[in-house]
């Protein structure tokens, strides 16, 4: 038995035998054609790429239903690429120039083009490496008239192989697999949009799945821990099964409330929404039921790359989730930098106290150039969906008079008047005690429990050593929470909650009976919290919640939600 492990790209546990996906490689050879058959071999050249459009065109068709939009966009980039003049003239000019066959030709053009890509910092960028080479392949094959692949039955199987490329995807038949494995690939990579869409337990980047599996194989995939075992011992096996029969059972149960209001027996309804870092995360969110994005992290589009994106990319990837999730709102969170979340190309001064310092709006309002791009973007994208925008760590009324002060110079110079939405995450306690004033600006309040808690407690949040002291259910956070939420209310204005606590069924209890109306956390949380709320009365959790704010300490709050868990069987 040996082990492997990567990255989690779909969540879930997979069992079954290895089918080990290996395309044969094309053997090419640097091969000269005669002057006699010269013309004729360019001739070919321009009727393979013709081919090769027709392909995709095909696939793109059978894509309708089995791929995301997002996923299924990338076929749009294909035919930019095989209509892009300045790849086909450079093909051409190889042949003319060397005097070799137009297969040569593309392999050495499109292979190059393909490493200089894979070179890029960005992720997302390096990942499109693979869908050149799989372009090149397919007009190689055409030009050497190969026979094209002979789809393979993956029913049960686990799907093992360096990676896959959207077209690839599309022809084998992935529904039926029970799970996946490749060498290659991160969470943006679309084998794991896929696997995600498809709801297949997979696990990416392994780096040696392909050497290390042979075909047939028995695998155990654990896409929760992180873990693959090749050959198993049967005792293992048989302890996965019961565990993955439990969670089978319990996903039925929760799938059939996905289309169900997310409302108490006596009709208070609160929305449930998802937090997504990733644009291709609306996709999982809409399907789990969201009713929105109530946080949407941006600060990946900033991280693991050299440069800063620029206006456009950022509108495009703005655009793009609020036309998914529409007509539902999504709230973007400008960029939340520092603390944890270091950026080198900001060349930020090495602090002693990151989580003190410069971070979050702190840092938006000292680079007008970044927030000003930003916020150019996000204006610009309303127009594509119900956006609302919010702005992180806020802990004065200065800032958020200086945060109007900026939107209203980029509104006026991008000249819209659509309204936007306007909130602050509640994480600091001076936002919590200067709540009534700071309300007075905003539209909304999120709570964000994660940082709440540790600066409400002094504890840093990922600090091991003192974990047992980060405590989000302890009283002083409920009670910073409380009056948050009051303070909106009272001022006939909303509160949600955006931190880990909404996704925890028992406390999301709690926050809705502390007044909190939206709730939001990762799209996977949603089904267990829609199935507590839904068997609830409005007024009951409000009562269990006052109880909960009389409590001394943590213990006591959480031994108060066990005993209604026990007495409501809700977890
Ligand atoms: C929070 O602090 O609770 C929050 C949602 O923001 P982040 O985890 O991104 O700091
Ligand atoms: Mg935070």
């Amino acid at each position: 038995m040996s082990t492997l492990d990567g990255t989690i790209a779909s969540r879930g546990y997979a069992y079954g035998q290895a089918f080990l996906f290996r395309e044969e490689p094309l053997n090419l050879k640097k091969t000269f054609i005669r002057a006699e058959h010269f013309t004729e071999e360019c001739d070919r050249f321009p009727q393979a790429l013709a081919a090769v459009r027709d392909q995709i065109r095909e696939i793109e068709t059978q894509a309708e239903g089995i791929l995301d939009a997002e996923t299924r966009a990338l076929f749009e980039s294909y035919q930019l690429i095989l209509d892009d003049d300045e790849l086909v003239e450079a093909i051409e000019a190889v042949m003319h120039k060397d005097g070799v066959t137009a297969s040569w030709a593309v392999h050495q053009v499109m292979e190059q083009h393909a490493d200089a890509i894979s070179r890029l910092q960005s992720p997302y960028l390096r990942e499109r490496a693979a869908d050149i080479r799989d372009l090149k392949e397919r007009i190689v094959k055409e030009l050497l008239g190969a026979v094209s692949d002979i789809l393979p039955d993956l029913t049960d199987r686990i799907l093992v192989a360096e990676d896959l490329s959207p077209a690839q995807s599309v022809q084998l038949n992935l529904h039926t697999l029970q799970g996946l494995l490749t060498d290659r690939g991160g969470v943006t990579s679309h084998t794991s949009i896929l696997a995600r869409a498809l709801n297949i337990p997979a696990i990416v980047g392994t780096r040696h799945a392909t050497r290390m599996i042979r075909d047939r194989d028995w695998v155990l995939i654990d896409a929760i821990s992180n873990k693959v075992w090749v050959n198993p011992e049967p005792e293992l096996v048989q302890l996965y099964a019961k565990t993955r029969a439990a969670q089978k059972k319990e996903q039925e149960k929760l799938a059939a409330l996905v289309h169900q209001k997310s409302c108490t027996l006596d009709g208070q309804s609160v929305i449930l929404a998802a937090n997504i870092g990733l644009p291709s995360e609306a996709h999982q969110a809409r399907a789990a039921g969201a009713e929105g994005v109530g946080l949407f992290r941006t600060e990946f589009l900033f991280m693991n790359r050299s440069n800063l994106p620029d206006e456009e990319e950022q509108y495009a990837t703005y655009k793009s989730v609020l036309e998914q999730m529409s007509p539902h709102p999504v709230i973007v969170r400008t960029m939340d930098i520092g603390g944890d979340k270091d950026l080198p190309h900001l060349n930020l001064a090495q602090e002693s106290n990151p989580f003190l310092g410069l971070r979050g709006i702190r840092i938006s309002l000292r680079r007008p150039d970044l927030f000003q791009t930003q916020l150019r973007a996000l204006l610009r994208a309303s127009a594509h969906g119900s956006l609302k925008i919010m702005f992180p760590m806020i802990s004065s009324i200065d800032e958020i008079i200086e945060i109007h002060r900026v939107l209203d110079k980029v509104r006026q110079d991008l000249d819209i008047t659509k309204k936007v939405d306007i909130g602050i995450m509640i994480e600091t306690p001076a936002s919590v005690m200067l709540a009534p004033h700071l309300i007075r600006f905003v539209d909304f309040f999120s709570i964000g429990t994660n940082d709440l808690t540790q600066y409400t407690l002094a504890v840093d949040r990922g600090h091991t050593e003192i974990h047992d002291l980060y405590q989000p259910l302890s009283p002083a956070v409920l009670l910073m929470m409380h009056q948050a939420i009051q303070a909106a209310r009272q001022a006939g204005k909303w509160a949600g909650v955006c931190g880990e606590l909404a996704g925890d069924p028992l406390a999301a209890l709690l926050l809705i009976g502390l007044g909190a109306t939206e709730l939001s956390m990762s799209a996977g949380a949603i089904g267990r919290v829609k199935q507590a709320l839904v068997q609830m009365q409005g007024p009951d959790l409000k009562e269990r919640a006052e109880r909960a704010l009389h409590c001394a300490t943590a213990a006591e709050v959480k031994a108060l939600l066990e005993a209604w868990d026990a007495e409501l069987h809700l977890s």
